[in-house]
């Protein structure tokens, strides 16, 4: 990026400090999660922005993005960096902006919906809806770190996906504000089926301002661990709680053994060789809970009431993507894929799975709800990482035997999960991102007009 055009940035921002230029800062603000995937730790360790601005408001926002555009510099949105598919590290420089500081929950309305700027932590919300009688509907298990903006723009669902279904369904998000990179940038809103635009685009045609968060109304809820002594009794039994109404749960997470044996922080959650599910059920329903696991032949090795982000041991910390983090502390080897098996087939394709592979595959399920009311094992099962032809042989057996993969090992939208088959996301990207300034290669159908 030319000197001019560093010193004309700081001029957009009310404060020079917010301008950061000193490599270490810059190339921290470049990185996320990358590394989760050895495919992509080759490939995006030396990608780097040029700069990084720290806005505070949206008029700072507009005033980078029209900046960026008259100098046709790339500028890539991030949030708190948690993402696992690179998908805020710069392909092309530029500048980074940081929404990190554009952190206020401006309101919570009596209907429950939450209004607020993009670099709110998810936490932070969850604590704000609790105190007014709300709760998030889902949150990723880096809710202790992630962004709201984050979580829209990357994300897709997590721990309370089982009563809510992810973020893209039953109008969860009710509304975006983003800044447009149009030969005039501007603050656009889409809201209702026009979320779906810009929802899930990692940044690529629009830097989110302001959301439209719809929560639930909160629930007391208990915790529990509960073992089982075969894989297969667990998965039944957690299937059993998912599919049933009669439940009122945030989450349902089932895990062969050995894959407790990762969680170091817990170990007393663990029951030698057994299976183990994680639960949030609500506190109302603790005896019959109890009632309902004993008549299953399970064992509670743990139950605590949750009290919010800071709960510990919160459960929620080794679900979802963070399986992936524990195992890779406990040894390297292990890199992973994002799954979808059979709602009806599922265990015949941990078996076939398990045939081939062995146990270069480990699974957990996270039980959620799709958008039409199905309850479905989706999972991040752990893969002993060898060669990427040997991943790539693994992708190809698990869509042969009916799965479905959102690949983690590309830095693409397409391929990863997410990319909408009516190809309004790309419709979007060529009328508010036509020069492919945003976040440029990360959507691959997309093709810029190369004008000067
Ligand atoms: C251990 C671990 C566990 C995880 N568990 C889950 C999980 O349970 N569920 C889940 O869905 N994900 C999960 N993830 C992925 C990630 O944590 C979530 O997607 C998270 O919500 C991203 O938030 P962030 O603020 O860190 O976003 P970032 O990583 O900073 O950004 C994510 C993407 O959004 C874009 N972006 C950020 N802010 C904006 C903005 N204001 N406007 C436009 N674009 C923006 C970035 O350019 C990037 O493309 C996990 C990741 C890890 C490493």
């Amino acid at each position: 990026m030319p000197e001019f055009a560093l010193a004309g940035l700081a001029e957009q921002v009310a404060d020079a400090a917010r301008v950061l230029t000193a490599p270490a800062a810059v190339d921290r603000l470049s990185k996320d999660f990358y590394w989760y995937s050895p495919v992509l730790k080759r490939q995006l360790a030396e990608k780097t922005g040029d700069v990084a601005v720290q806005p505070v408001n949206v008029e700072e926002v507009l005033a980078i993005a029209r900046y960026a555009r008259e100098h046709n510099i790339p500028l890539t949105a991030r949030g708190a960096g948690t993402g696992n598919y690179g998908q805020c590290i710069p392909l092309e420089g530029g500048i980074i902006v940081d929404l990190s500081r554009m952190d206020r929950v401006e309101e919570i309305t009596a209907e429950g919906v939450a209004v607020c700027e993009p670099g709110v932590r998810l936490a932070a919300l969850e604590q704000e809806a609790t105190a007014r009688g709300f709760e998030l509907r889902m949150y990723p298990s880096t809710l202790a770190k992630a962004t709201v903006g984050g979580f829209l723009a990357g994300g897709s669902g997590g721990i309370g996906s089982i009563a809510h279904g992810m973020l893209r369904d039953f109008d969860t998000v009710r509304a975006l504000e983003f800044v447009t990179m149009e030969d005039e940038p501007r603050v656009v809103r889409h809201a209702g089926a026009g979320v779906h635009e810009i929802l899930h685009c990692w940044g690529t045609n629009g830097i989110l301002t302001r959301v439209w968060l719809a929560l639930t109304p909160a629930v007391a809820w208990s915790q529990y661990a509960v073992a089982f002594p075969t894989y297969e009794a667990a998965y039944h039994f957690a299937r059993e709680v998912a599919e049933s109404e009669a439940w009122t749960k945030r989450l349902v997470t089932v895990f062969e053994w050995p894959i407790p044996t990762f969680f170091t922080p817990v170990k007393q959650v663990m029951a030698d060789g057994q299976a183990l599910i994680f639960f949030m059920i609500a506190t109302a329903q603790d005896e019959a809970f109890r009632e309902a696991v004993a008549r299953a032949g399970g064992q509670v090795t743990f139950s605590g009431a949750y009290t919010g982000p800071r709960t510990q041991p919160l459960l929620s910390d080794y679900t979802w993507n963070h399986t992936t983090l524990w195992a890779m502390k406990a040894d390297p080897v292990w890199t992973y894929l994002q799954a979808g098996f059979s709602r009806t087939d599922c265990l015949q394709q941990c078996q076939l799975l398990r045939a081939r592979f062995g146990d270069e595959i480990l699974f957990h399920l996270e039980f959620m709800k799709t958008g039409d009311g199905q309850i479905i094992p989706g999972s991040i099962p752990l893969v002993r990482f060898t060669t990427e032809e040997r991943l790539n042989e693994m992708i190809g057996y698990c869509l042969e035997i009916g799965m479905t993969i959102a690949n983690p090992h590309v830095n693409y939208l397409e391929d990863s999960g997410r990319f909408r088959a009516d190809n309004v996301q790309l419709l979007a990207k060529e009328r508010y991102d036509p020069r492919g300034l945003l976040n440029p290669g990360k959507m691959l159908s997309f093709r810029p007009e190369r004008r000067p």
